[in-house]
């Protein structure tokens, strides 16, 4: 069978069935966020790993080196978000080509580092080796109460589903970074053909709020753990492939369905000021975009009332349904099925 038919999330349920052997001391294995490894009576130790490649997860001709340093750190910690867990350490794992310099590495290692420090997380080992193309990869190590941790598969019909923060902008600040590429492309005699709108010519705060939402992602490490501290929760995973995906994630783990109101997805006001220059997709690029890095969560009925006392930036989006159809309504009340349609590294449609 060919991966582009398995497709990344296929493959890795194949990859699952056959892994079934575990310990007694394995709460979760493959399947979540992080795994979830008992190291108390009371605790355990949460673990996740995630790759990111040149001209696949970043491009650097429009990626600073400190940027992507942080966002590596950003990707795993959010993970350990997702579970409720506080992270400690990492491990980094480089392939670097020869065309990066010392600095640029360093520069790396201070968008990590200062990401890190703010987290109170410690790298504590790693690997260094020369390769073709710039990978990363990157482990997180973090812990969390047994009675805290928050899995994909805990929600159930009649939860009614919450998203921290706004979603798309990451979305559409790595399109205003393409387009801003392509122009340089342009000025640089590359391309003829492409001609972008003016006003991402010039730029504006507004981009700069969307772009660094794309290159230096705020994990939600401290809402997580207070949302999983409050016993709210009953499923949990963050927004790194785009909504309709994580959505999926959970629904899929949980065996349950989702009603989601179109209307009611968060967006900042950067990105509505500037959906008109980017073909009115906000609504687009908060469902399918990803790289957001909130946390989509579900909380049954009688718990509703406590999610809202704890004063984070929640909103409520949508109920978890019976059946396994995830759905969209929109503003007028038409509903539509909604398809994983993030990223997915194998499948080409
Ligand atoms: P996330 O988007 O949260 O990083 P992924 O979609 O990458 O999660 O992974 C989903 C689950 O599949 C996780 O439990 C992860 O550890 C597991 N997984 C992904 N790839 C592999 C692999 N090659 N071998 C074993 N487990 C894998
Ligand atoms: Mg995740």
């Amino acid at each position: 069978m060919k991966l582009s038919d398995l497709g990344e999330f296929g493959l890795i349920n194949r990859i699952r069935k056959l892994s079934q052997r575990k310990s007694s001391s394995t709460v979760i294995g493959i399947g979540d966020d992080a795994a979830a490894v008992k190291i108390s009576a009371s605790h355990v130790m949460l673990v996740t790993t995630d790759l990111l490649l040149e001209d696949v997860h970043f491009d650097l001709r429009y990626t600073d080196y400190y940027s992507l340093g942080w966002k590596s750190a950003a990707v795993n910690l959010s993970d350990i978000a997702a579970m409720g867990g506080t992270p400690r350490y990492c491990l980094t794992a480089l392939g670097i080509p020869r065309k990066i310099s010392a600095d640029e590495v360093y520069d790396f290692y201070r968008g990590f580092d200062k990401l890190l420090d703010a987290q109170k997380t410690i790298l504590v080992g790693g690997d260094t080796c020369s390769s073709q193309n710039f990978f990363i990869s990157v482990t997180a190590v973090g812990d969390v109460k047994l009675s805290h941790v928050i899995r994909r598969s805990g929600a159930r019909p009649g939860d009614h589903i919450f998203v921290t923060g706004t979603l798309g902008d990451s979305a559409a600040g790595l399109e205003l970074l393409q387009m801003r590429s392509a122009e340089s492309g342009i000025r640089n005699g590359k391309s003829k053909i492409i001609r972008k709108p003016k006003s991402v010519r010039h730029g504006s705060g507004l981009h700069s709020a969307l772009i660094k939402r794309h290159l230096r992602p705020a994990p939600r490490v401290e809402w997580g753990r207070k949302i999983a501290l409050s016993g709210c929760a009953s499923a949990m995973i963050d927004i790194s492939d785009g909504l309709s995906s994580d959505l999926f994630h959970i629904c899929k783990e949980s065996r349950v369905g989702a009603d989601i109101l179109a209307d009611r997805i968060p967006l900042s006001s950067a990105l509505k000021k500037v959906s008109g220059e980017l073909s009115n997709r906000a609504v687009q690029y908060a469902l399918d975009g990803g790289e957001d890095y909130e946390l989509l969560f579900s909380v049954p009925e009688n718990r509703v009332k406590k999610i809202y006392s704890l004063n984070l930036p929640v909103t409520e989006i949508g109920t978890i349904t019976k059946g396994r159809k995830i759905s969209v309504i929109d503003r007028a009340g038409k509903k539509r099925e909604l398809r994983p349609k993030g990223y997915d590294h194998f499948r080409r449609s």
